[in-house]
């Protein structure tokens, strides 16, 4: 059975400390007595009770000095001082020092008895007050570590994070929107957000919201900057609400789409690129061989077979543009292996350009090489080293005129092999030159209207090049010619 709490007795007199526990026990109190001061102070720091009845005149250490030592260890600890009438000075000093209650020798055990359970009840109100105290300090510091570390959270998020009151003001924000929103000083905080942002289209959904009388997400587009370096923003914007449902402001989240939107752009052209160019192919192939099902031209062999040599042509396109897409796609997930080997350059070009002269023949094209003897091997993977060679001078012929040139010229360069391919054709406009290595990118000009290709050529030639930590650099110029060079690390 838990006792009503727990009493030390104090008193030197045998009688007395007896007297009390005979006293208190039947109450339902748990009664330790000490002899003198020492002991006291002992029991109070090895035990630990609710409450000390004190005899103040004691040999040795006298209750006065036991007051102290008792407060340390336990600030709650009621205190009643037990003191004849000759000590009751001695009782006032030590209600300064901090003792509940006093009662004078000699007593009766209904003059104890209410003495004790008053400071019984102060005990327990002082440690309930106590244990609250410590409590909300502790929520206190709960709360200003959670402060923080929503902070830290909201600054370290990638995405951008915008926060106003109902007052319309801007009240947060992490370094991420200030990044997207390209804000070049730092908004003040609590300014009305059309002065803070200088975003007029994000100002009016922020302020949108504000009238919202419902919970309603709205996302939008938001194009930030111009040309090359636009970026486009996806903003959402929620209302905030308390748990009554009272409005308290409105956040906005902005996240970079950029690259998605690019990918988006990206997968429709590839669309209508490989509808396009599967479907012109196949369509010319299907006519051949209709015509030679047909049996219309079946006294003609000669005519046949031209047909059916188109028909062949137009398939090698298709399995041209099948290669590449496939060659991409390995590229893209990293699933390639190249096998790194000392390569002789010269070779390859010049397997190369032989394997491109009827080509260029037929373009009336002349297609020349210089490399000089004995250059160094680069290390390099063959077959992605002949697939580069093959695309550059393939285009060099493809976007030429007749009676136009392509050399592939190799030389050294510090510590460089440098392959320049070299061509006097239809040149490249400066404003097309930055998207030239982007997959599935053509450049759309009457010249080039026939003739087939991806656009993936030079973005395969671009990831070779970087899978080899080398560098590619063009020159052109419209109308005159251009220059693919490329520079390999010896
Ligand atoms: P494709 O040739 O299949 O269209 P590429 O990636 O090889 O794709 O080339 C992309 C675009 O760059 C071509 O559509 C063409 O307009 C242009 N281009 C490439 N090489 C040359 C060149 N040597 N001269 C002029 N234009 C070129």
């Amino acid at each position: 059975m838990n006792a009503k709490g727990k009493i030390l007795v104090v008193d030197d007199e045998r009688g007395m400390r007896e007297g009390c526990r005979r006293i208190l026990v039947p109450e339902g109190y748990a009664v330790d007595m000490a002899a003198d001061g020492e002991e006291a102070i002992r029991r109070l720091r090895e035990d630990g009770y609710d409450m000390m009845l004190l005899d103040l005149k004691m040999p040795g250490i006298g209750g006065m000095d036991v007051i102290e030592p008792a407060r340390k260890a336990d600030p709650d600890l009621s205190i009643i001082v037990m003191t004849g009438y000759a000590t009751l000075e001695s009782a006032v000093e030590a209600t300064k020092r901090g003792i509940y209650d006093y009662i004078a020798k000699p007593f009766a055990p209904d003059e104890l008895l209410p003495v004790v359970t008053r400071g019984m009840e102060t005990r327990r109100l002082m440690v309930e007050s106590r244990r609250l105290r410590e409590e909300r300090d502790r929520n206190l510091l709960e709360l200003a570590a959670e402060k923080s570390r929503i902070h830290t959270v909201v600054n370290c998020m990638a995405d951008g994070a915008l926060v106003i009151n109902r007052e319309g003001q801007l009240v947060l924000y992490n370094p991420a929107a200030a990044h997207l929103l390209r804000l070049s000083a730092s908004p003040p905080l609590e300014a009305p957000i059309a002065e803070a942002l200088p975003c007029p289209a994000l100002v009016g959904w922020l302020e949108e919201s504000q009238g919202e009388t419902e919970f309603r997400r709205v996302s939008r587009e938001l194009s930030v900057g111009e040309g090359p370096e636009a970026t486009v923003l996806m903003v959402n914007i929620a209302p905030v609400r308390d748990e009554a449902g009272l409005f308290l402001g409105s956040v906005a989240i902005l996240r970079d789409i950029t690259r998605l939107k690019e990918i988006d752009r990206m997968k429709s052209q590839f669309v209508s690129m490989v509808s396009h160019e599967l479907r012109s192919p196949l369509a010319a192939v299907e006519g051949y061989l209709d015509v030679l099902l047909s049996g219309l031209i079946a006294h003609d062999p000669e005519r046949a077979r031209r047909m059916m040599h188109r028909a062949r042509e137009r398939t090698d396109s298709l399995l041209h543009l099948v290669d590449d897409l496939l060659q991409v796609s390995r590229m893209e997930s990293g699933r390639i292996r190249r096998n790194l080997a000392p390569v002789a350059l010269g070779d390859l070009a010049k397997e190369a350009v032989l394997f491109f002269e009827e080509e260029a023949q037929k373009k009336e094209v002349r297609l020349t090489a210089e490399i000089p003897e004995s250059l160094p091997a680069v290390l390099a993977d063959k077959d992605e080293i002949t697939r580069l060679l093959t695309n550059l001078i393939s285009n060099a012929i493809k976007y030429n005129r007749p009676g136009g040139s392509v050399t592939a010229r190799l030389s050294q360069e510090a510590s460089f092999l440098r392959l320049d391919m070299e061509d006097t054709g239809l040149g490249i406009a400066e404003e097309d030159l930055p998207r030239l290595f982007t997959e599935f990118h053509r450049i759309k000009r009457p010249e080039t209207l026939q003739v087939t290709g991806t656009g993936l050529g030079l973005s395969i030639v671009k990831r070779i090049v970087d899978a080899h930590h080398g560098r590619l650099e063009v020159r052109s110029r419209l109308n005159e010619g251009s220059v693919f060079s490329v520079f390999l690390p010896l």
